[in-house]
């Protein structure tokens, strides 16, 4: 049995001061060090944003749009962000009290700018993959524990991933350790979730 903690995007960029602030998402942090110290994971793996600074998903590349506003990307709809967590400033680099020194494997997702990643395992046009789940399968991992942010978008699509590309492991949704940015769509991404088979839990039935 081989346990695994999947922090989602702990990012400066996702956090308050950051250029796609999730409210109260450095909440987090704390919640991912308890886990990461004294949760009895055998493996911690961070998922990064980490996007070119001429990256589709960002407003700025579009004229005539807003951040928030609905666009195209390669023919799909796609929401418009500010540009954010762009590859080498520090609005990408992970949240300064996350325990970093204690990952054991960095994803990286976002740098294609054609299309966007808001799972930590494939592009959103579900063709190219991360290869997290090549490496997961490679560690034997039989329980897979996610949070971070942001619940209604990277949380939750790379959740939904982990059911489809790794049968027959356990995945479970730490809720206390992810904020969203809508609250309808946290709504919807929890039931989403929990529709798939992921287990919705709180830190606090791992830790205390
Ligand atoms: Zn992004």
């Amino acid at each position: 049995m081989t346990k695994a903690l999947l922090l989602i995007d702990i990012q400066n960029g996702f956090c308050p001061g950051g250029n796609l602030p999730v409210a109260d998402g450095d909440a987090v942090v704390a919640v991912a060090n308890r886990l990461i110290e004294t949760g009895g994971y055998d493996l911690v793996i961070a998922s990064q944003d980490w996007h070119p600074a001429n990256h589709g998903s960002f407003a700025s590349q579009h004229p005539g749009k807003k951040p928030f506003d609905m666009g195209e990307l390669s023919g799909q709809p796609q929401v418009m962000w500010p540009d954010h967590c762009v590859q080498g400033t520090l609005d990408a680099e992970f949240h300064p009290d996350l325990h970093v020194s204690r990952v054991d494997y960095v994803q990286r997702k976002g740098e294609n700018p054609d299309v966007d990643s808001y799972s930590a395992f494939r592009d959103n046009d579900k063709s190219a993959l991360t290869g997290l789940s090549d490496w997961l399968t490679s560690k034997n991992v039989t329980e897979l524990d996610l949070m971070g942010l942001a619940t209604d978008y990277c949380v939750r699509f790379s959740a939904l991933d982990a059911i489809d590309m790794l049968p027959g492991v356990k995945v479970r949704l730490i809720a206390d350790g992810c904020r969203g940015i809508d609250p309808n769509g946290v709504e919807q991404a929890l039931a989403a979730m929990a529709d798939a088979g992921v287990e919705i839990i709180e830190s606090s039935h791992i830790v205390s």
